[in-house]
């Protein structure tokens, strides 16, 4: 059952080491996945953001609204007005970014944050026009350290940060006609020149800026996407293993154990019951007449009968240390710790009885259907003593069921 459980499973993660691994060759899908991995990387990339970037944004807002000085110096009669609107825009920006991951739409923050963050350097061109002469090409200046922190704090997303920086660029240019002249004509004279260089630089900056978080999100994903392989190699490994466990330790036909695996347990258990002084009890199970079975019903109803038998021998195996295995052929050993010899008897005759029940039609058998042969052998273990020789001896006692007539017990206290 839970071989069949863990073939499914392996199955499912070399399906996604290939496709992962298909991906990973494939430049151009790099920073577009499969749905279900880009909600994952998403997700993760979200929390990495909601837990490192947000304290530096929340800084980055703190620094805006410090240079609040520069409206009461430069804006004149606007200036407390033009303060209160920036201290405004601060408190909403810093309440969405607290709130946002604590609500449904958490999945949000970055867009969010690349529209806030675009907020603040339109505020500044607004003010702008709120203020007089020269004062008004100071505070262009504030954009460029907004164009920066949009670089800094949006790299993991460089859609996010080019959207939020092409808005502000944008919206700068297009109001630059309605600048108009409003300094002396030797300052005009330099900004007419200066102007164009500074939009030029910001051009220049943004390109620059979209570069590097176009490197940093593909180097982001390509390593979301290696450490998905890496996690799904050591998860195949592991199924691996245990499919190889498995295999060397059950016979195929039945599922039952296979003899290596019986000796470990039963090796184990001999010491188990050698140290508490307990009886262990082992039932030798052959079918009867099995080469007369195959031979009228063929091999293929051979091995169904096999289960069939094997089916009811392993309900017998109830406790922990209990073990059924298949010896060979047509023959089954049981292990019972902590059973004596009146037990085991009992028990190995109940099975007799339930197999001849089971009613597997076998005319060339005595009662004309599938019968068993036990021999039992138990007894409480002494330090003198091999496992062997409890083997030997329930061996004996089988064979003696079969002189005997077959399909009966045999029983004997190991000596
Ligand atoms: P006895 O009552 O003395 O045990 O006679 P028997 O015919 O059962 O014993 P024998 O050892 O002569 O024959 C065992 C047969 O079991 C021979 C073989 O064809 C058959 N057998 C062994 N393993 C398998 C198996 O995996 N599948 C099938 N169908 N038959 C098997
Ligand atoms: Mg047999
Ligand atoms: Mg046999």
């Amino acid at each position: 059952m839970s071989s069949d459980h863990s073939r499914v499973s392996l199955e499912q993660v070399e399906q996604q080491i290939h496709d992962i691994s298909t991906v990973l060759a494939d430049k151009s899908r790099r920073l577009r996945f499969p749905k279900h991995w880009e909600k994952e990387y998403l997700e993760a990339r979200d929390q990495r953001f909601i837990d490192v970037d947000l304290k530096v944004i929340v800084g980055g807002f703190l620094v805006y609204v410090l240079f609040g000085w520069a409206d009461f110096m430069l804006g004149g009669s606007s200036g407390a007005s033009i303060f209160a609107a920036r201290a405004m825009i601060t408190a909403v920006l810093l309440l969405g970014l607290f709130a946002l991951p604590k609500t449904p739409w958490h999945a949000l923050i970055v867009p969010v944050t690349a529209v806030g963050i675009a907020l603040v350097g339109l505020s500044i061109i607004v003010f702008s026009f709120f203020l007089e002469g020269s004062s008004r090409y100071a505070y262009h200046l504030g954009l460029i350290p907004v164009q920066v922190f949009a670089m800094v704090s949006l790299r993991l997303s460089y859609r996010a940060m080019l959207v939020s920086s092409v808005m502000v660029f944008g919206v700068y240019v297009a109001t630059i006609p309605f600048a108009g002249s409003f300094f002396d004509s030797e300052v005009d004279q330099i900004l007419s020149v200066m102007m164009p260089l500074f939009v030029l630089f910001w051009l220049l900056l943004i390109v620059m800026g979209a570069f590097l978080a176009y490197a940093i999100e593909n180097a982001g994903r390509s390593d979301f996407l290696k450490n998905r392989l890496l996690a799904l190699e050591a998860q195949r490994l592991h199924y691996l293993t245990e499919r190889l466990h498995h295999l060397s330790t059950t016979d195929p036909l039945t599922g039952l154990a296979n003899r290596r695996h019986f000796e470990s347990c039963f090796d184990e258990e001999w010491r188990r019951a050698l140290r508490q002084q307990h009886s262990l009890a082992l039932l030798m199970v052959d079918v009867d007449h099995f080469k007369q079975y195959n031979d009228r019903y063929g091999h293929q109803q051979g091995d169904d009968c096999l289960i069939a038998v094997t089916e009811c021998l392993a309900s017998y195996c109830r406790r922990a240390g209990d073990v059924c295995a298949r010896f060979g052929g047509e023959e089954f050993i049981m292990l019972f710790p902590d059973m004596d010899l009146t037990d085991a008897s009992i028990l190995a005759d109940e099975i007799r009885q339930r197999i001849q029940e089971l009613g597997i039609v076998h005319e060339d058998n005595e009662v004309s259907v599938v019968t068993v042969s036990i021999g039992v052998a138990a007894g409480v273990v002494q330090s003198h003593q091999h496992p062997e020789e409890l083997v030997r001896c329930a061996d004996r006692l089988l064979y003696d069921a079969k002189e005997s007539g077959r399909n009966q017990v045999k029983t004997g206290l190991m000596h």
